[in-house]
């Protein structure tokens, strides 16, 4: 049993819906066996349970765990490849750092500085494309056990119009699928997700496979690519022959509440109407978008339609794994769409990279906020010494200001701990700096 003694914030409610940050300046949280049992104040608790332990985070903020809604692993290393857009970021860029991970050598090595990267920059809980090779895949689902992130994953599949290296047919397609998913999928904190790359990049047939194994393994989630792109859009049209992106896969049966889509730049009234019927939802990618000058993010159009909306960081087209540079850029897009953009408070920001993933990861009942009865998921951000933030914190007029400054400054160096389920798994790099008093 640890009491932690910090300054908590989080958001359990909607601020969309008109609900603000929980803040507790001088909060406690009791935790035992990696479960919330009490938060308050920290007076209070401490004169309910005099003899705990008690880790002193005053010198910081506690918040909840990052949830990651679209990452992708093999791209690690990727990171960077500016000036292009999509199609030609992918095939200059990305596809060919995602081959190398035939190599399972290459791919134990990339997995484990994948997971890290996530642990240090405050993800405990990611949906995570894979990689294209069945055996990369194990990697990843080991790396992610050994140091205990929440991942949801699986086989990245395709059988067009990427280099041949990277196809799979569809029949052996499913066998690798089932494998994986008979190894993974309910393992430990990990679940198997079907991921056909994009509409682009996958037939008929293989889409049908994907159903299959969806249907065919209770509880698995879907997640790929849609309306990222205004020429991936229409050579999709022309491609696939669908009346709309979302169609071509809605008519293989891969869009339900547990489908998560990434991008949704450029999406009609027709599929918005769909996606918010279906339960599924989009992860926004606003780094990435801006990167590949994909475009900005119609925000309102989704709340409207009644969109589920989480951030994912994309990671390589993205900037890094930070879920803060996701919350600030998102911010900035808003800005930048004018009188449709809109106006988000740090409390969205941090909703949007926690509480919101969870919802749509449907793990809301045991994380993305720091409530009695969740998992204690979460990370102490202690301001690097002498940096920006470290300098500006101090002087914050309340706990919304405080918030908005640490999403406009923090990066993964400011992340002092990290913890899942209760245990300290993070910075990867030495202990935890959270001190036991
Ligand atoms: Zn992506």
């Amino acid at each position: 049993m640890t009491l932690y003694h910090a300054r908590i914030f989080d958001t359990p409610d909607d601020p969309f819906t008109g609900a603000g940050l929980r803040a507790d300046d001088d909060g406690g949280l009791l935790v035992i066996d990696g479960a919330i049992i009490e938060r308050g104040s920290y007076a209070q608790l401490r004169a309910r349970h005099p003899t705990e332990t008690v880790v002193d985070l005053t010198d910081g903020v506690l918040l909840p765990g990052f949830v990651d809604t679209h990452v992708h692993y093999p791209q690690i290393r990727a990171i960077g490849g500016l000036g292009l857009p999509l199609l030609d970021w992918l095939e200059q860029c990305a596809l060919p750092e995602e081959a190398r991970l035939a190599d399972v050598a290459y791919a134990r090595t990339i997995a484990r500085e994948f997971v890290t990267a996530l642990i240090d920059a405050g993800t405990t809980t990611a949906l995570v494309f894979g990689s294209h090779f069945a055996r990369a895949v194990d990697a990843l689902f080991e790396a992610a056990a050994g140091i205990g992130l929440r991942i949801t994953s699986g086989l990245v599949v395709s059988d067009r119009m990427l280099r041949s290296d990277l196809h799979i047919h569809a029949v052996i397609a499913y066998d690798e699928m089932r494998t994986l998913a008979d190894r993974w999928h309910g393992v430990g904190r990990a679940r198997y997700a079907v991921i056909p790359r994009f509409a682009l990049s996958c037939s008929n047939d293989l889409l049908d496979a994907c159903s299959t194994l969806h249907r065919d393994i209770d509880g698995s989630w879907v997640t790929t690519h849609i309306n990222e792109n205004p020429a991936e859009i229409i050579a999709v049209r022309e491609l696939c022959q669908s009346p709309s992106y979302l169609d071509s896969y809605d008519r293989h049966k891969l869009v339900d509440p547990r489908t998560v889509l990434a991008h949704n730049v450029h999406p009609t009234y027709g599929e918005l109407t769909r996606l918010g019927a279906t339960g599924a939802s989009v992860a926004h990618c606003p780094t990435s978008n801006a990167a590949l000058g994909s475009g900005l993010f119609p925000l309102d159009r989704h709340l409207a339609a009644g969109v589920r909306v989480a951030l994912g960081s994309d990671v390589g087209a993205g900037t890094g794994p930070s879920l803060f540079k996701e919350g600030l850029q998102a911010y900035f897009v808003q800005q930048l769409r004018g009188s449709d953009g809109v106006p988000l408070s740090a409390a969205h920001l941090l909703y949007l990279a926690t509480a919101a993933g969870a919802a749509a990861l449907e793990l809301g009942a045991q994380i993305g906020d720091l409530s009695p009865g969740k998992r204690f998921d979460a990370m102490w951000l202690r301001p690097d010494d002498g940096g920006t933030l470290s300098r500006v914190l101090p002087h914050a007029n309340g706990a919304d200001d405080a918030l908005a400054k640490i999403f406009a400054l923090a990066t993964p160096s400011d992340v002092a701990s990290v913890w899942i389920d209760g245990v300290a798994v993070g910075p990867t790099q030495g202990a935890g700096q959270a001190g036991a008093a």
